[in-house]
């Protein structure tokens, strides 16, 4: 409908002031202003009695104003008008700035009642400008929204813009009554208010049920506009055309040659990637699998084929110490196969960098693996046919599309380590297929986690050097700080002076930060990997890939400022090779609740289930990544709260995808137009 698109100009009290302060709180249309959802009620319904009152509240009171003894201190003072208020029980000053007209309006003996704050002052009880209505009728059915707020807007300019919008709409339903963003037949197969009676209900709901039906509508709207463009979007890119591979035999001799033999989920989410890489429609597909599952010998495999079916690949991580590992993997693996293998990473020398740009346009390096700087302007492929994205929550969508821009259509394949509940990775990955490793390659070693309270820091410290003497390596991991990457450097150096100064000092110790340049990073990590240092100090920039199978102990200090998420990653760094394990969580033991999620720490190793339980006690807005996805902002649903209305959503969209994929039926014409601007406001 035109009607929401329409720029906030139009409604009454909406200057170029105001409308730059909306639009710096993201809200430039109508539509956007029927969306901005109040975040509680002022419930003015219920008249309170002064004796009940404390300062503080927000209540109505009914009132009858009496005389004023003091002309002069309490009549007519400039500026502002004062009278008495008296109830059965008691008797409140009321204070009025700005309406100097009220002074001959309210008159001794008239009824009135009054909404507004408590407040105690020098005589007692008093209201200062408060609400006030004629007769309690006109407040029985006053909720009022209260709007979250921005940018010296207040909250009597929210209530009235959308007040306005919603009467504008009231007018406009005689000439557009059917329009609903969402299919009639969803609506009424869930016995749904319709779009215009809901919005209403939100904003101005006359009772608690008309709140939570209108709401209801609306979570559910939400949640299935979100499915629906997500399932919509992935039938599109069927019927792109990609890169039909043809032969395989570089990948078998490939995985022929590794060390180990594959486990069979990691053989079954090979050929689920070779069946899509045999199609001319492009591959989306993402693997899940727990850290150290064993992803990477299938993305291996992957590339080797595209190498041998004539095409480029790129494949992007995080930080450049995980794309140098993979580099040297790689070129290990790759090069017999006569596969040449180039790296690109922001910290390399202008020069390095020109000449990997050009050997990978001339189509002379097959398979380029880097950080970010992949996806700057100007580096061009010859043939790009595969993308690799590792760590994807790091990265948003519009990142991993930007990588695939850089060829035509090309398979697109996502490997995430950061095991995501189900119910999330339906909703995060919606555009995309999934497959999963489960379990992990046999012969690991479980990892033994223990709590440490700060105060018995020390004596786990005497028993790491026990591992240490035995030739163990271990990696201490400093507290995060996450407002300041000063703050962050400041606590590794400290501790890493605490530990070779006195607590570990006669072993060697390295320190890895986020401020040193890549190539000191680069020595102390192969320092650590060749069993040159002892111990590895750490910010979190080991937090993914690094394998060191030698390193058996973790020390996490501070675990408390951690996501669940996140400890279970630094966790996944030891129980790599074939000695016993050991992480040690050190807390400050203050907050029951931090306590709480560390002790799943202690009980599972299972990292869907702790994905589960941080979601769960953190919420989705502190989940990982999250935020990071600006297309999965949720407005009024919520994925814990609202579960089950996800559900229904999930499961009728899935319905009605499955009669018109295309949205091309007439019901559905309106919620194609919907999702096609959806997806061009977020590069789909
Ligand atoms: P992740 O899934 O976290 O990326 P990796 O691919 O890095 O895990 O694998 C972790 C470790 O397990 C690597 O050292 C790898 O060589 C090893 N590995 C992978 N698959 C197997 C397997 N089937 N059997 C034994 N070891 C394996
Ligand atoms: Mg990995």
């Amino acid at each position: 409908m035109d009607f929401l698109d329409e720029s906030v100009d139009v409604v009454q009290g909406v200057g170029p002031k105001k409308k730059e302060s909306l639009e710096k709180m993201g809200i430039r249309s109508l539509g956007d202003l029927l969306y901005h959802f109040p975040r509680s009620y002022e419930d003015r319904r219920t008249i309170k009695t002064l004796s009940l009152v404390e300062e503080g509240d927000k209540v109505s009171i009914s009132l009858s104003i009496i005389p004023l003894k003091k002309k002069g201190r309490y009549g007519k003072v400039k500026g502002f008008t004062q009278v008495i208020g008296e109830d059965s029980t008691g008797r409140i000053l009321l204070t009025f700035f700005n309406q100097p007209y009220l002074h001959k309006r309210l008159k001794e003996g008239m009824r009135v009642v009054t909404f507004g704050e408590i407040k105690r002052g020098p005589r007692g009880l008093e209201m200062i400008n408060p609400d006030f209505y004629d007769a309690e009728e006109e407040i029985k059915e006053k909720i009022l929204p209260i709007y979250p707020l921005g940018n010296a807007l207040t909250q009597k300019d929210f209530r009235r813009f959308i007040f306005w919008v919603l009467n504008e709409l009231k007018e406009r339903e005689n000439s557009d009554l059917q329009y609903d963003p969402l299919p009639r037949q969803v609506i009424e197969k869930n016995k749904l208010w319709y779009w215009a009676p809901a919005l209403w209900g939100v904003h101005y709901p006359r009772e608690e049920k008309e709140l939570r039906v209108a709401k209801y509508r609306l979570v559910y709207e939400e949640f299935f506009h979100l499915m629906v463009t997500l399932g919509y979007a992935k039938g599109r890119v069927k019927e792109e055309e990609g890169y039909a591979y043809k032969v395989f035999h570089k990948s078998e001799e490939f995985l022929d040659r590794l060390p180990f033999s594959l486990t069979n989920h990691q053989k079954k989410v090979i050929q689920e990637v070779f069946r899509d890489l045999k199609k001319k429609t492009p591959m989306n597909r993402i693997i899940q699998g727990d850290v150290g599952s064993g992803k990477t010998a299938v993305a291996m495999a992957a590339l080797a084929a595209t190498v041998e079916n004539g095409y480029q690949a790129g494949f992007m991580v995080p930080t450049e110490v995980l794309a140098k590992q993979h580099y040297l993997t790689l070129t290990k693996m790759m090069n017999s196969l006569n596969c040449n293998v180039g790296l690109l990473i922001g910290s390399m020398r202008p020069k390095e960098k020109k000449e990997i740009k050009a050997a990978l346009l001339s189509g002379e390096i097959d398979l380029l693996i880097g950080t970010h700087a992949l996806i700057t302007e100007d580096v061009k492929f010859k043939n790009l046919a595969f993308v690799i994205t590792d760590e994807q929550h790091r990265f948003g969508v519009r990142q991993r599309k930007s990588l695939g821009g850089k060829g035509k259509n090309p398979h697109t394949l996502v490997m995430s380590a950061t095991p995501i509940p189900r119910t999330l990775a339906l909703i995060l990955y919606g555009d995309l297929e999934v497959s999963t490793i489960e379990g992990l390659p046999p012969g690991r070693k479980s990892i033994s986690t223990r709590l440490v309270e700060s105060g018995n820091r020390k004596p786990v410290y005497e028993e790491i050097k026990k591992s240490l003497d035995q030739g163990r390596q271990t990696y201490v991991i400093c507290p995060l700080i996450e407002e300041s990457e000063t703050m962050d450097l400041n606590a590794a150096v400290s501790l890493y002076g605490e530990l070779t100064e006195n607590l570990l000092k006669d072993y060697k110790i390295g320190l890895l930060h986020g401020k040193m340049t890549y190539n000191e990073k680069d020595r102390v990590m192969k320092d650590f990997q060749e069993n040159r240092l002892n111990v590895l100090v750490s910010t979190t920039v080991i937090e993914v890939g690094v394998d060191v199978p030698n390193a058996t102990v973790m020390v996490i200090e501070n675990s408390e400022r951690f996501g669940l998420a996140q400890l279970h990653q630094l966790r996944g760094r030891i129980g790599r090779g074939e000695h016993a394990s050991t992480c040690y969580l050190i807390h400050d033991g203050k907050n029951e609740r931090s306590l709480e999620r560390l002790k799943m720490m202690e009980e599972s190793q299972d990292g869907f289930k702790i994905a589960e339980k941080d979601l769960e006690l953190r919420g989705p807005g502190e989940f990982f990544g999250l935020r990071q996805h600006g297309v999965y902002s949720l407005k009024i649903g919520n994925f814990i709260r609202h579960r089950k209305i996800l559900k229904k959503a999930q499961e009728d969209v899935k319905e009605v995808l499955k009669e018109d994929p295309k949205l091309a039926h007439p019901q559905n014409l309106s919620l194609r137009t919907f999702i096609e601007a959806r997806l061009r406001n977020y590069g789909g």
